[in-house]
């Protein structure tokens, strides 16, 4: 079946993966489970391990530095500021999987941010040939925007939004990257079955109720 995703990395560190791609990701780290919504940014903490569990951030330097500014007003201040964005960046996915376009009020937030926390490129040589890569090197809190506008907006600018959607079983939202574009699920570990078994008894008791 075209829509299994059985991929062994879905849950790292407790945060969800299925989404390819991470401003998705992020998007999904305030699920809702059978208790309720889920706030999984807990804390600066909390930020810290999605930034790893990402591999947003792989550097020891950038993981001291995270560290050193777990504890300031700033950083909870900046992840409350961060659990707004998310929101408002929801509404725009929701937006657009029911084919229409980002609100301009957030297509003007994120003009406003990317002028203020550009994210620089810098050039590597692999081999022969020179790639070009984006380059996250935090030096201040404010600069943690960077990755968040960065992605937001080439998911708002994305030509294939068609394949942004939202599993049938659950509030997740993916990137359909199947080649058919047949993904229905978040992930078959997760709702996949869920919803396969109760087909199976919904058949199951149409039959016995036949018969
Ligand atoms: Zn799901």
């Amino acid at each position: 079946m075209s829509t299994v995703l059985q991929e062994p990395g879905e849950w790292v560190d407790g945060f969800l993966f299925v989404a390819n791609k991470p401003i998705l990701d992020f998007l999904n780290t305030r699920p809702v489970l059978a208790q309720g919504p889920t706030e999984l940014l807990t804390d600066f903490h909390a930020l810290e391990r999605w930034f790893i569990a990402s591999e947003i951030v792989s550097s020891a330097r950038v993981k001291n530095l995270l560290r050193s500014w777990r504890p300031s007003p700033e950083a909870a201040a900046f992840l409350k500021g961060l659990r707004e964005f998310r929101e408002r960046l929801r509404d725009a996915v929701l937006r657009m999987e029911g084919g229409s376009a980002p609100s301009d009020e957030f297509i003007r937030e994120l003009n406003a941010g990317l002028l203020q926390h550009p994210l620089t490129a810098v050039l590597r040589k692999r081999e022969k040939r020179i790639v070009r890569e984006s380059h996250f090197d935090p030096q201040q809190l404010a600069d943690l925007w960077t990755p968040f506008l960065d992605a937001a907006a080439e998911l708002v600018s994305d030509p294939d939004t068609h394949r942004l959607r939202q599993c049938e079983a659950c509030v997740v939202h993916f990137f359909d990257t199947s080649k058919k574009g047949s993904r229905r699920w978040c992930s078959m570990n997760i709702c996949g079955n869920k919803l396969k078994v109760a087909a199976y008894q919904r058949r199951k008791r149409n039959n016995d109720a036949s018969s």
